[in-house]
């Protein structure tokens, strides 16, 4: 039987490990280097399991959000993992965000999203307390905690008879005698083949292995804020403000979780760590990386302001109910309670363009994910088809 290690035990990684053991008879080793599953991005999520209507139509994000949307639902359903299908509205509060509102449901229907342009009075009937001139209704749109996707992917896992390894940093690679040999501080794991699903660290580990990717992961934080719990009523589902097409994230947006909490968030901040959740989590070789690389001085003169505004926003709580009131009025800086941060990561090129789509290379007996960010939680299942087939080319 053929083996493949997994590197990385977030939810790429382990939906990879699962669809090889499961569905393509190879016996997988997991390699994390944390003490827990899904200790990092997967962990740090908003929960939502997107319906696919943002994506460019025919890239692998358009494509696997809106399959991933449906299997995502049935894994949960099928492995007792609590999961809502609760739907979502983009609001445009401007007119100006009017026609781009209009371009979204163009996009949607050519990502064959049902999503339905209404009135402010209908938007008022799902959600009572937003503000908006009109809104897009997405119905597909749903929440899960993917940390408890995670345990049911590890416990099928080991039901599979896989190997699940927690606290096995992956330090070197090399291919010797047609294998792949990976060098963690517990010894060296021997297999045909390798998978790299290391996030935030994906580019370090196609380095290690011996590529020459051109992109590079930068580190954005997205900070979060909960409302508190007696102004939870103010938001019953989703609302999500019409994304900026000039900007890569979809701007902060008020999302209800599985367990009933309401989260604010994220904004976008450059992370001085690739693990930085807080402003004095600093890595002098992570930020001397950033700054060698041609890419990220064009990418900040290229963000300037915005990159300014988000720093404020991430230093003033009353700004960031600012732009929460946007979208809610009733909200108030009072009502914001500090959540956890997520670090995204997002492959840049040397030029200062953010890649835009999901990332694969090939290299000899290993296959990289070099470009996961989100809808990757939401699409994990369908890049764990399209990883797999990749295996089994390069086997
Ligand atoms: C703030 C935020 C909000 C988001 N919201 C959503 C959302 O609502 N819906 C959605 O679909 N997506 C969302 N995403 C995106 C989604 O969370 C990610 O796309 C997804 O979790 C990526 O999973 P991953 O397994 O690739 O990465 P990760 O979860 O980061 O896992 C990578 C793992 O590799 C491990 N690792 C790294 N280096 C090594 C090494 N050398 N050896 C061994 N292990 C290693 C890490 O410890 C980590 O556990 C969001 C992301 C963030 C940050």
């Amino acid at each position: 039987m053929q083996h493949v290690a997994v590197v990385g035990g977030g939810i790429v990684g382990l939906a990879v490990a699962h669809e090889l053991a499961a569905e393509r008879g190879v016996s997988v080793t997991v390699l994390e280097k944390e003490t827990a599953w899904a200790a990092h991005q997967t962990g740090h999520n908003s929960g939502v399991i997107h319906a696919g209507l943002y994506y460019k139509p025919g890239s692998h994000k358009a494509r696997m959000a809106v399959a991933g949307n449906r299997s995502m639902v049935r894994f949960a359903e099928e492995n007792g993992v609590p999961v809502e299908v609760c739907g979502k509205l983009v609001v445009a509060t401007e007119p100006d965000e009017l026609p781009r509102l209009q371009v979204l449901a163009e996009r949607a229907e050519a990502n064959g999203v049902p999503a339905k342009r209404i009135e402010a009075a209908e938007a008022r009937e799902y959600e009572p307390e937003v503000n908006c001139l009109a809104a897009l209704r997405v119905e597909t749109t749903g929440i899960v905690d993917y940390g408890a996707v995670c345990q049911a992917l590890v416990r099928r896992l080991g039901e599979l008879g896989a190997e699940l390894r927690t606290g096995a940093e992956v330090l070197g690679v090399r291919g010797r005698g047609g294998r792949v040999e990976l060098a963690t501080p517990g010894g060296i794991v021997r297999a045909d083949a390798l998978v790299n699903c290391a996030g935030l660290h994906s580019d370090r580990i196609a380095r290690l292995a011996g590529l020459r990717p051109a992109a590079r992961i930068v580190p954005f934080r997205g900070e979060y804020y909960e409302l508190r719990h007696d102004r939870r009523h103010l938001v019953r589902g989703l609302i999500y403000p019409v994304p900026d097409p000039t900007l890569p994230f979809l701007g902060v947006h008020l999302t209800r979780m599985i367990d009933g909490s309401v989260h604010a968030g994220p904004n976008a901040v450059l992370a001085l760590r690739r693990e930085g959740y807080r402003w004095r989590d600093v890595s002098l070789r992570d930020l001397a990386e950033v700054a060698r690389f041609p890419g990220s001085w064009r990418l900040a003169r290229k963000y300037a302001r915005t990159g300014v505004d988000e720093v404020l926003r991430s230093f003033s709580q009353r700004r960031f109910a600012a732009s929460l009131a946007r979208l809610v009025p009733a909200v108030r800086q009072e009502d914001l309670v500090r959540a956890e941060a997520g670090v995204r990561a997002q492959a840049m090129l040397p030029d200062g363009s953010l890649v835009d789509d999901f990332l694969f290379e090939m290299g000899p007996r290993q296959v990289h994910v070099l470009n996961a960010p989100s809808p990757a939680a939401t699409a994990s299942l369908e890049i764990a088809r399209h990883v797999a087939d990749r295996v089994m080319d390069v086997l």
